[in-house]
C-alpha cells in the first residue's frame, strides 16, 4: 500500500498510485512498507527474472504474467545491447551504462515500461477512463516518455519543454516523434516554471471535474510518478551483481552508488535498494552549477530562490527536486506534518529549513557535492585521454564529483558510476572538451565528427534525425499551461 508523503491519503493501491501519478491534494506517493531483498537471492538470474524479483512486493494486486511481461520488455530489440545496464570497469569504479534504450538516456529503462505499467493499473482499478499524460521535461523525460507512450490506445500525452533550455539534439528528438497522440509545447521558462505549472494543474480540481465529465484523467510520467521510480530500483541490484561476477568486490562487500542528479529520482532509487538490503555504503549526489542539493547537505536549508543557470548538463538544470520530498520523509522517520510544513513553505517563500536531527541523518546517508561547467570539460577530456572512455557532460559532473569524494575522504570502496545518457546526445559539448580543434558548424556536424574523432557509433535514435520531419511545436508563457491543455482537449 501507499501512503502521501504529507499524510493526506493513506493506503492507496499501487495501481491508484500509478494511475494517479501524484496525490491530488499535494504530496508523493511512498510505498509503506520497503521490502526486504537479499542480494543473495538474486544472485545468478536474468535481468527480466530480475525485474519480477524487484517489482513484485510492490505491485501487490498485479498478476504475475503482467510483471513478467514487464520483465520481458527489456530485450535486445528496444535495448541496444543484450545487457540492457551494462557495467564497464575503469579501474577503482564502473560505470553503469543506463543509455542503451531507444532515446539514448537512462529515462527509457523505467519510461519504456510505464505505458504497460499504467495500462494494466487501469485495468486492476476497472478504469475505461482515457488517459492524458502531462509531462514537464528539462530534455530527456519529454522525448522517451514521447517514445513510450506514441500511439498507445487510450493514452495521450502534452510534453512541456523549457524554450531554448534543452540541447538541440533533445529538441528536435521531441519534435520529430511520430503519433497521433502527442503534443509537444516550448514553454518560455525555465524547467522549474514548467514543474509548477503542471503540478498546479494536477492539483486543479476545476480541471480534474471536467475531465470527469468526459470519462478523462490526468496522470504523469515524470518521476513524481512511482511507476518511474520502481523500475529504477531493478538497475542498482544489477549493477552489484555485475561488480560481483567481474571479480571488482567480494559478495556481500559494501559498494558507493554516484548519480548525476536533478530531480533526485535515479539516486532515490539507489537509497531505496539500500534500504531494501542491497549492500551500499555510500550515496553519491552530484550536481553541476544549479548546487541547490549540495548547499542543503551542507547547512540543512534548501533555498531555491538563487540563480538559475542553463549549463552543458541541462537535465539537471534543476532547483526544485521533487523527489527530495519522498527521501525527506523517510530521513525525519516519516513525519508527515514536518514534510507537509516544509513543502508548503518551499512553496510559499522558495525556502525551508529541516531539524538537526533530519539533517545528520541525510548527511549519514548522502554525500553531495557539484562540479562547474569548467571542470566538467576537463573531465570529459580526461576520461578521452586516460581512460579511453566518452563521457556525456550529466556523467562528467558525477565523476568529477566522485573524484572529489575519494580524495577527500580516502575511501577506497568500489563505487558504481551511473552514466545517464549517450555523450552523442550532447554532441558539441562532448567534442569540445575532447578537441579544441575540431570545428562543427552545428549539432549535426559535431554528432559526425564525435563519430569520427573516437570511433564510437552514433546510437540508432540519433542518427537519421536531421532528416526527420518536424511536427508542430505549440508555444506559451508558463502561466497559459493550463489554457493550454484546455484548448488542445476541446475542455
Ligand atoms: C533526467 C536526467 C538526470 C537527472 O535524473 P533525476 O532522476 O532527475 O535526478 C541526469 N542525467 C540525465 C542524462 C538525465 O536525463
Amino acid at each position: 500500500m501507499y501512503n502521501s508523503t504529507r499524510g493526506n491519503l493513506l493506503n492507496q493501491s499501487a495501481s491508484q498510485a500509478i494511475a494517479w501519478g501524484m496525490v491530488p491534494g499535494g504530496g508523493l506517493f511512498v510505498p509503506n512498507v520497503i521490502p526486504k531483498i537479499p542480494w543473495q537471492q538474486v544472485q545468478g538470474i536474468s535481468y527480466p527474472e530480475l525485474v519480477v524479483k524487484i517489482m513484485t512486493p510492490y505491485l501487490a494486486e498485479f498478476a504475475s504474467e503482467v510483471i513478467e511481461h514487464i520483465g520481458l520488455i527489456y530485450s535486445q530489440e528496444i535495448f541496444d545491447s543484450d545487457n540492457p545496464a551494462p557495467l564497464v570497469d575503469m579501474g577503482g569504479f564502473g560505470i553503469l551504462e543506463l543509455w542503451h534504450g531507444p532515446t539514448a538516456a537512462f529515462k527509457d529503462m523505467a519510461l519504456q515500461i510505464l505505458p504497460y505499467l499504467l495500462g494494466s493499473s487501469l485495468k486492476n482499478l476497472n478504469d475505461n477512463s482515457e488517459v492524458i499524460i502531462l509531462v514537464a521535461t528539462s530534455g530527456d523525460t519529454g522525448k522517451a516518455a514521447l517514445e513510450g507512450f506514441k500511439n498507445v490506445k487510450g493514452i495521450s500525452i502534452v510534453v512541456f519543454y523549457p524554450d531554448g533550455g534543452v540541447s538541440p539534439v533533445q529538441e528536435r528528438q521531441m519534435t520529430t516523434t511520430e503519433g497521433n497522440n502527442i503534443h509537444v509545447v516550448a514553454v518560455k521558462g525555465n524547467f522549474d516554471d514548467c514543474q509548477t505549472a503542471v503540478k498546479e494543474v494536477f492539483a486543479s480540481d476545476y480541471l480534474k471535474e471536467k475531465l470527469a465529465g468526459r470519462q478523462m484523467i490526468f496522470s504523469s510520467a515524470n518521476s513524481i510518478n512511482w511507476g518511474r521510480l520502481l523500475p529504477q530500483i531493478v538497475y542498482y541490484y544489477w549493477s552489484y551483481l555485475q561488480a560481483i561476477l567481474q571479480g571488482k568486490i567480494e559478495p556481500g562487500a559494501k559498494l558507493n552508488i554516484v548519480v548525476p542528479t536533478g530531480n533526485f529520482g535515479n539516486i532515490l532509487a539507489a537509497f531505496y535498494a539500500k534500504e531494501m538490503g542491497l549492500p551500499v555504503n555510500r550515496l553519491i549526489c552530484a550536481s553541476n552549477k544549479n548546487n541547490v542539493l549540495t548547499d542543503f547537505f551542507k547547512d540543512g536549508i534548501y533555498q531555491s530562490i538563487r540563480t538559475f543557470y542553463l549549463t552543458m548538463a541541462p537535465s539537471m538544470d534543476i532547483l526544485i527536486s521533487s523527489n527530495f520530498e519522498r527521501f525527506l520523509y523517510e530521513m525525519s522517520d516519516r513525519d508527515t506534518d514536518k514534510i507537509k510544513s516544509w513543502f508548503q513553505e518551499l512553496g510559499n517563500s522558495g525556502m525551508f529549513q529541516v531539524d538537526q536531527k533530519t539533517l545528520e541523518r541525510c548527511q549519514a546517508e548522502v554525500f553531495a557535492g557539484w562540479a562547474d561547467e569548467y571542470q566538467v570539460l576537463a573531465t570529459i577530456k580526461m576520461g578521452y585521454e586516460e581512460l579511453d572512455y566518452v563521457f556525456d557532460p550529466h556523467t562528467a559532473v558525477a565523476i568529477k564529483v566522485y573524484e572529489d569524494y575519494s580524495r577527500l575522504t580516502g575511501d577506497k570502496t568500489y563505487s558504481v558510476i551511473a552514466s545517464t545518457a549517450n555523450p552523442f546526445k550532447f554532441a558539441s559539448s562532448v567534442l569540445k572538451a575532447i578537441s579544441n580543434q575540431i570545428e562543427a558548424s552545428d549539432e549535426w556536424e559535431a554528432l559526425e565528427k564525435l563519430c569520427l574523432k573516437t570511433g564510437w557509433e552514433i546510437p540508432r535514435g540519433l542518427s537519421n534525425l536531421r532528416e526527420r520531419p518536424e511536427n508542430r511545436v505549440l508555444k506559451c508563457e508558463p502561466w497559459e499551461i493550463k489554457s493550454m491543455i484546455e484548448q488542445i482537449y476541446n475542455l
